[in-house]
């Protein structure tokens, strides 16, 4: 019997799931932003500016769909220092929302982390409770977990942003609790020269136990040509597989972790049978497999030919499984972490 981890039917829509526009402290318009992706083949983007959650609902048409989010920061040393300087360690998390129409932004602060660009002049637009007070963050585990909490709680798809940019590492991340899925690759930060590759920060989270998905996303400022080497769009993308192209089907599909994170291979078909999981992909120079036991494994011809599919055997005693196809140019994409008892 032959069972799909990525659904067998629906169709991949290529998204950036992590993007910044003059609503905070991006180069471009939100409207400048969708031209240049579906430009690109991009099929969603999520707006993720920073502290604020502005929704562009408008830029909806039949190929386009923008979902809506935000980028909600933690600074070590409070809410007015600029985390783009010295050495304070930051957490930063995308919340996006499953509201399609007037989404609502919890746990809001009229004045504190509103000093991304035009945060201050847009949180006017902000849909927030006006009869709640101030909710006031601090750079500590309880506040972030009880931040992400209340997101959660509401629905939200939250992703643990760039761990390598902010400082942190396990001793920070592995306090924090519920992440639908955390950046395996953030593109701007890599364009920055960050060694933005997590794949071991990954796998801390889930040696923990974590049911966590991951995801690749731009994370696109703009603010280079587009000619340099840091221009910071279309290097670091997911593909969701959904029923169709709409605000329910794409979230409902990020929700149940149809999606895989890539920096350039596609992979066409993921599923199990006869115990091997079965993984078909664009050429490919290598395709390794990751267990999170003392055991791995791996394909690749050794004549330099490229490979398009690959079927592993699974052990009852491995602990879960996430499969990464590297074209010929040794860029990753990866499957998020299957855990045995998930697909048994
Ligand atoms: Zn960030
Ligand atoms: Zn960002």
């Amino acid at each position: 019997m032959r069972t799909y981890l990525l659904p067998e039917t629906g169709n991949f829509y290529k998204s950036n799931l992590h993007c910044h526009t003059t609503i905070s402290d991006g180069a471009l318009t939100p409207e400048e932003i969708k031209r240049i992706y579906k430009e690109e083949g991009y099929s969603i983007v999520a707006y993720t500016d920073h502290n604020i959650m502005v929704a562009h609902q408008e830029l909806r048409d039949e190929n386009f769909l923008p979902l809506n989010g935000f980028e909600g920061d933690f600074n070590e040393g409070g809410a007015t220092i600029d985390p783009n300087l010295g050495t304070i360690r930051c957490c930063h998390i995308c919340f996006i929302s499953p509201e399609e129409h007037n989404p609502r932004q919890l746990c809001f602060h009229r004045s504190e982390y509103l000093f991304h660009g035009n945060n201050k002049k847009n949180a006017e637009l902000v849909n927030y409770d006006r009869n709640a007070p101030d909710y006031v963050r601090a750079y500590t585990p309880e506040s972030i977990n009880d931040y992400i909490g209340q997101f959660k709680d509401a629905g939200f798809f939250i992703t643990y942003n760039h761990p390598t940019w902010s400082l942190e590492t396990y001793r920070e991340f592995s306090n924090y609790e519920g992440m639908d899925a955390m950046e395996i690759h953030n593109y701007g930060c890599y364009a920055c020269g960050f060694d933005e590759e997590n794949s071991r920060y990954y796998d801390d989270l889930l040696h923990l136990g974590r049911r966590i998905g991951c995801i690749a996303a731009d994370d696109n400022h703009n603010h280079h040509p587009r000619d340099s080497a840091k221009w910071d769009s279309f290097g670091g993308f997911t593909y969701i597989k959904a029923p169709a192209l709409t605000y329910a089907d794409v979230f409902a599909a990020l929700k149940r972790g149809d999606y895989y994170a890539s920096r350039g291979p596609q992979i066409t078909e993921l599923y199990l049978e006869d115990g091997k999981v079965h993984i078909k992909c664009s050429p490919a120079r290598r395709i390794s497999l990751v267990l999170g036991t003392r055991r791995a494994d791996v394909r690749m011809n050794t004549d330099g030919t490229l490979i398009t599919e690959a079927a592993f055997d699974l052990k009852p005693r491995d602990m879960f499984f996430r499969i990464t196809v590297w074209d010929e140019q040794m860029r990753p994409a990866y499957t998020r972490a299957y855990f045995m008892d998930e697909v048994r």
